[in-house]
C-alpha cells in the first residue's frame, strides 16, 4: 500500500504560495504537510554595537521586510485551511528534532545557491539520507538552473552576458496553482514550540515608523505591484535601463521589484512570462541588455556566476576578481557609508539607502564607483558589507557580482569611465530637488551650488542657514585629485594582473603598488 506522505514543506527564500515548486511536491499524496519557517535568532537578534539598527549582519529595515513577508504567508496559508509553523532556532539543529516529532517522511525546499545555504542544506540532507526521508529541493527561485547553464557551458559559468544569453533556452514556465490544495498540518504538534510571527518590538527593536522603507513585505503586496509595474504596457515595451532617472524618487524609474524577488514573494518565472506576453501584444520592445527581460537575465548571469566561481564574495583567491591595493581606511569609509562625504549627491544617495533600503541602479553604480575605483579607493568588499546590510533586496549573487563589477575587478574592465559625484545627477535632476529631499540641511541651498555647495560664498550658506563645514561637511577628498590618483592606481594594479596572467599575482606583489 502507498505510504502517506508526512511532508514538511521548509520555507527559506520563496515566500509564496505561487509557483512554488517544493509546496506543490509537498502536497502530492500527503497526509499532513508541515509549513515551516525556522526564525534564527544568529540573524535576528538586535546588535547593539552595529553602526545602523539591525542584528549582526541584516538592518532593521529588511528584518521587518520578512516578517511582514510571513505574516502575509501564514494568512495565505490560513485562507487554505493550514498555517505557517514558526519554530526558533539554528535549522541543522532544528530540522531532525521536528523530522522525529512529526514522524516526516518527506523534505521539500527551494534550491539555494549561496553558499551558506549550501552548505546547511547539504548538512540537513545527510541527515534526511541517514534517516530514510525523501528531499526534494526544486529550483524555483531564478528562472534557469546555474547547474545546466554551467554544464552546457563546459563546466564553467560563462563570465560575459553575450556568452551567457548564448547558452540559454526557454525558461520553465510558473506553475498553475489554482488548484493546489495543503493539506493541513495535524492539530497535535507533539510539544513542539510554534511561536506567532514576532513584530519587531518583540526581537527588541524599537519600531522605527516615520523613517521607514516605502516597501511593504509579502506575496500579496509583491503581486500586486507586478501588476502595476506591467500595467502601462508602452513603459515595459519601452524600458532602457540606462535611460532611467536615478534621481527620481516620487515614482522611481523602475519596477521596484527587487526585495520581492530577493524573499521569493514574487516568482522571476510569474514576471517573466507575464513580461513576455506583454512584448507579444507590443509591435516592438526593447532588447537585452537593456530591457526589463534584460534585466531578469543579468539576475541569472549573477546567479550564475555566483554559483560556479570560488570565494565570489572576496577579492583573494577569487579566480575572476582582479588583485588591486584598495585601502582600509575606516574614516573614509564611515564618511561614505553615513552620507557625510560633502558630495551632495553621493550624501543623498546613501541616506535614502538607509532610509528606503533600496537605490535605483545608476545611484547605486554612482556610489559604489565612488567609494572604490572613482574616489575613495576602498576595498569593494567593505561596500558590499554595507549595501548587505542596508539593501532590503539584498542579494548574495547581486550584490557581490555588482560589487566586483563597479570597481572594475571583474566582469567591466573601463576603470578610467568616473561617474563623477558632481555632474552626473544634475543631467537628470538640475535643481537638485532629490538631495534637498534626503539632505534637509540643503533644503535652501541655491541650485547653482545644490551639487557643490562649498563652493558657495558665505553670504549664500548663510542665507541658506548651511555653513559649509558646520550644518553639512567639506568634501573629504577633492574629487579631481583624487580620481586621477584612483587612475594611476587602477592603472597599475591592472598592469600587474596583466603581468601574472592567467594566474593571479600574489599578495605581496598586489602591497608593494
Ligand atoms: P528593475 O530595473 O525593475 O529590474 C527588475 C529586476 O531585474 C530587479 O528587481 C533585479 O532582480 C534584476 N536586476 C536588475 N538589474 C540588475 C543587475 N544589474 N544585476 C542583477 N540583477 C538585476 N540587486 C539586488 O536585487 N540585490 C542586491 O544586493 C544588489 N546589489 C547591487 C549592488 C551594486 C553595487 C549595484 C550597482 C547593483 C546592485 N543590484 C542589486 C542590482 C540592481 O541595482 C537592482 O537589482 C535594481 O536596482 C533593483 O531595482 P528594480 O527592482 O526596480 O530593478
Amino acid at each position: 500500500a502507498k505510504v502517506e506522505k508526512r511532508s514538511i514543506m521548509w520555507f527559506r527564500k520563496g515566500l509564496r504560495l505561487h509557483d512554488n515548486p517544493a509546496l506543490h511536491k509537498s502536497c502530492q499524496d500527503a497526509s499532513h504537510v508541515f509549513p515551516l519557517f525556522v526564525l534564527d535568532p544568529f540573524f535576528l537578534a538586535p546588535d547593539p554595537t552595529a553602526p545602523s539598527p539591525g542584528s549582526r549582519t541584516v538592518g532593521v529595515n529588511r528584518i521587518q521586510f520578512l516578517l511582514e513577508s510571513l505574516r502575509d504567508l501564514n494568512a495565505s496559508l490560513e485562507s487554505r485551511g493550514s498555517k505557517l509553523l514558526l519554530v526558533q532556532g539554528n535549522p541543522v539543529e532544528v530540522l531532525p528534532e521536528l523530522i522525529e516529532k512529526w514522524s516526516i517522511n518527506r523534505l521539500c525546499f527551494e534550491f539555494d545557491t549561496e553558499p551558506y545555504a549550501q552548505d546547511r542544506d547539504q548538512q540537513i540532507k545527510e541527515i534526511c539520507d541517514h534517516r530514510g526521508v525523501e528531499v526534494h529541493t526544486p529550483v524555483s527561485h531564478t528562472l534557469f538552473d546555474p547547474r545546466e547553464v554551467i554544464a552546457k557551458n563546459g563546466g564553467k559559468p560563462p563570465l560575459t552576458y553575450q556568452a551567457f544569453c548564448r547558452k540559454l533556452g526557454n525558461p520553465p514556465k510558473p506553475l498553475d496553482d489554482a488548484t493546489v490544495k495543503v493539506p493541513a498540518p495535524p492539530g497535535d504538534l507533539k510539544d513542539v514550540k510554534v511561536v506567532p510571527v514576532p513584530s519587531l518590538e518583540d526581537l527588541g527593536y524599537v519600531d522605527l515608523k516615520e523613517d521607514f522603507t516605502p516597501f511593504r513585505g509579502g506575496e500579496t503586496e509583491g503581486l500586486k505591484r507586478l501588476e502595476e509595474s506591467l500595467a502601462n504596457k508602452k513603459w515595459v515595451s519601452e524600458f532602457e535601463k540606462p535611460k532611467g532617472d536615478p534621481t527620481a524618487f516620487l515614482k522611481p524609474a523602475t519596477t521596484c521589484l527587487s526585495p520581492y524577488f530577493k524573499f521569493g514573494c514574487v516568482s522571476a518565472r510569474l514576471f517573466y512570462s507575464r513580461l513576455l506576453a506583454v512584448y507579444a501584444e507590443s509591435k516592438k520592445h526593447t532588447q537585452p541588455p537593456v530591457s526589463l527581460e534584460g534585466q531578469m537575465l543579468w539576475r541569472e548571469f549573477f546567479y550564475t556566476a555566483g554559483y560556479g566561481t570560488p570565494n565570489f564574495d572576496r577579492m583573494v583567491g577569487n579566480p575572476i576578481c582582479k588583485q588591486i591595493p584598495w585601502k582600509d581606511d575606516e574614516n573614509l569609509l564611515s564618511c561614505w557609508r553615513d552620507g557625510r562625504t560633502g558630495y551632495p549627491w553621493i550624501d543623498a544617495a546613501m541616506i535614502q539607502l538607509r532610509k528606503w533600503g533600496w537605490l535605483h541602479h545608476l545611484a547605486r553604480h554612482a556610489v559604489a564607483c565612488f567609494l572604490t575605483r572613482g574616489d575613495l579607493f576602498v576595498y569593494w568588499e567593505k561596500g558590499r558589507d554595507v549595501f548587505d546590510r542596508l539593501l532590503v533586496d539584498s542579494d548574495w549573487a547581486l550584490n557581490n557580482g555588482n560589487w566586483m563589477w563597479l570597481s572594475a575587478s571583474a566582469f567591466f574592465a573601463q576603470y578610467h569611465r568616473i561617474y563623477s559625484p558632481i555632474t552626473f545627477a544634475k543631467k537628470y535632476d538640475p535643481d537638485g530637488k532629490y538631495i534637498k529631499h534626503f539632505i534637509p540641511a540643503l533644503k535652501d541651498m541655491p541650485k547653482a551650488y545644490i551639487y557643490e555647495p562649498w563652493t558657495a560664498p558665505l553670504s549664500v550658506q548663510k542665507q541658506a542657514n548651511c555653513i559649509i563645514g558646520k550644518d553639512y561637511p567639506k568634501p573629504v577628498v577633492d574629487h579631481a585629485i583624487a580620481n586621477k590618483k584612483c587612475r594611476d592606481r587602477m592603472g597599475a594594479a591592472y598592469a600587474l594582473n596583466k603581468q601574472a596572467a592567467p594566474g593571479q599575482p600574489t599578495q605581496e606583489q598586489v602591497n608593494t603598488l
